[in-house]
């Protein structure tokens, strides 16, 4: 069977790349090699670019409502084709198809707000503020936008950022995921089909050295990144460095507090579904428990309970509670932590390693895993492992689990679990993570609401999507008025100059 191998998207037409380098995408559920990525040539990647640039002046000037008429179009077409879309990320990213489902619902939720833009784009004014006078700020787009993303919500990521962009008058350029990019390229056919004009939105493929060509490119105005801290950090100096504006989104070790007076059976099921859904592959994903010892005994006996019920398979049988992992590396890796788990004295719990699934001998899969008695000092309890590992850290006090979660460089999301209002409060007002959830294990805000991740997990100003995203994609102009009354017959002059 020949293996399909991905066009870049440039001016609403498909273009095969020269390049002779390319990337493999699994379907993980198989092991199978299903496509391949190309690696742009630099030359390609400015041939998108330039389209974006090109189309760029026409589309700021369509008026704001012509603009959302066009994100509603692209709403129904995601509403009418959400399976289909879903059928795609679950083949290349080995998501549950209920949770592929679930995360193009997410995206869908980014649309919606975008087909509000000619609300969210007004601006300010202020009459007569001096003397004859009136001041007025308006939000005008920025030109070329570039959106890179993770391979871990390959269709969801992309959907926080070019429906925003293109709402307030941008054009784009996505490079999407190579290890997952099939969604990504179903999506721009679904933007031709709901009319949009050629150059607006366009995608390249590659890795490193295409993300490069973007970053220095001149007619490049913003860059907004989703990904690791290691990348994120590389993003955000070189493109700054270069002018650019950056939102760099990145990697999270997002902890719960969990206190005796919890609800112990919600409490359990929910981090259990935070640690293990989606694989672990979640940068709001809770792989770390902080248990009051007055209540680890029975929390650790529950946790245990729910997770024996994850039933691990092929990530399109709808059986399927848990999905493989997303690559053969990643799964590599994610086994060398548990490794290093054990080597560095942890009680391993449930191991996963020894998982198979029964047909697929050659798929990416990882049984839920848990260590309890992890400490701070411990690779395990300090580093994103970003797979189906849930890490038990003991503390004796309130106060010590709000050190225990501040420490980490990280600050992501956190939560706490607990009947009481007063820890609930001291929690949200005190712990050092930009989302924190009271008795919710994975705080992620709905699409019209900003994603606010801190510290190692951010690097940037204005955050992902809702108001700061409509910031972030615009720039301000303020206008000074004063206007003087006509002399005697000046409107019969304009007629020599106008
Ligand atoms: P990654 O950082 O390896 O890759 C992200 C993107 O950067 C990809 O498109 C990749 O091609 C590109 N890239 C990789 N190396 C590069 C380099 N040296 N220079 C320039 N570009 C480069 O991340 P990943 O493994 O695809 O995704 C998982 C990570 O994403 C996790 O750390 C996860 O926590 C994070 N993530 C964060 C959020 C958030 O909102 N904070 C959301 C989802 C995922």
């Amino acid at each position: 069977m020949s293996t399909e191998r991905l066009k870049l998207f440039v001016a609403n037409r498909w273009l095969e790349s020269r390049t002779a380098s390319w990337t493999p995408v699994y379907n993980p559920s198989t092991g199978e090699v299903q496509a391949e990525t190309p690696n742009c040539l630099a030359s390609e990647v400015e041939d998108a670019v330039e389209a974006a640039a090109k189309a760029f002046p026409a589309w700021a000037d369509t008026p704001p409502p012509e603009r959302a008429k066009f994100l509603f179009s692209f709403r129904d077409m995601l509403i009418k084709q959400r399976v289909k879309l879903a059928s795609i990320i679950s083949r290349e990213n080995g998501k549950t198809i209920a949770e592929a489902v679930g995360s193009v619902a997410r995206g869908i939720e980014i649309v919606e707000f975008a087909c509000g833009i000619p609300t969210h784009l007004a601006g300010e004014a202020v009459c007569n503020l001096s003397s004859g006078m009136d001041f007025v700020t308006l939000r005008q787009p920025v030109g070329v936008c570039v959106g890179i993303f993770p391979f871990n919500f390959p269709a969801m990521v992309p959907l926080w950022m070019f429906p925003i962009a293109i709402a307030c008058g941008n054009t784009v350029v996505l490079k999407a995921n190579e290890r997952c990019p099939l969604s990504c390229a179903y999506m721009m056919n679904l933007l031709v089909d709901a009319g949009l004009p050629p150059g607006v939105v366009n995608m390249v493929l590659g890795e490193k050295e295409t993300v490069e060509t973007l970053l220095r490119h001149p007619k490049v105005m913003a860059v907004s990144f989703v990904g690791s801290s290691r990348v994120g950090r590389i993003i955000y100096e070189t493109a700054a460095a270069n002018g650019k504006r950056v939102q760099a989104l990145c990697q999270a070790k997002n902890h719960a507090l969990v206190l005796p007076d919890c609800s112990l059976e919600q409490t359990a099921r929910g981090i259990a579904n935070a640690a293990f859904g989606c694989t672990g592959e979640r940068c709001m994903a809770l792989p770390v428990a902080v248990v009051h010892e007055a209540i680890s005994k029975p929390f650790v006996e529950k946790i245990m309970e729910e997770a024996h019920k994850i039933k691990v398979g092929s990530a399109e049988d709808p059986g399927t509670v848990m999905g493989p992992l997303v690559t053969p590396e990643l799964l590599e890796r994610v086994r060398g932590y548990i490794d290093k788990g054990v080597s560095e004295g942890a009680s391993l719990i449930l191991d996963g390693r020894s998982c198979r699934v029964e047909g697929f001998p050659r798929g990416f899969y990882l049984g839920p895993t848990i260590f309890d008695h992890v400490t701070d000092e411990m690779v395990i309890g300090r580093e994103e492992i970003f797979g189906p590992v849930l890490c038990i850290k003991r503390v004796k006090s309130f106060e010590e689990g709000i050190r225990v979660i501040n420490q980490s460089p990280y600050g992501n999301g956190s939560a706490i679990f607990t009947g009481s209002g007063h820890y609930a409060r001291e929690f949200v007002c005190r712990i050092q993570t930009g989302m924190v959830g009271v008795n919710v294990g994975i705080p992620v805000p709905l699409g019209f609401f900003s994603f606010t991740g801190w510290k190692e997990s951010f690097f940037g100003d204005l955050h992902s999507h809702g108001r700061d995203g409509v910031i972030f994609y615009t720039r301000k102009k303020s206008i000074s008025y004063r206007w003087f009354k006509p002399e005697e017959g000046a409107a019969d002059k304009i007629g020599t100059w106008g």
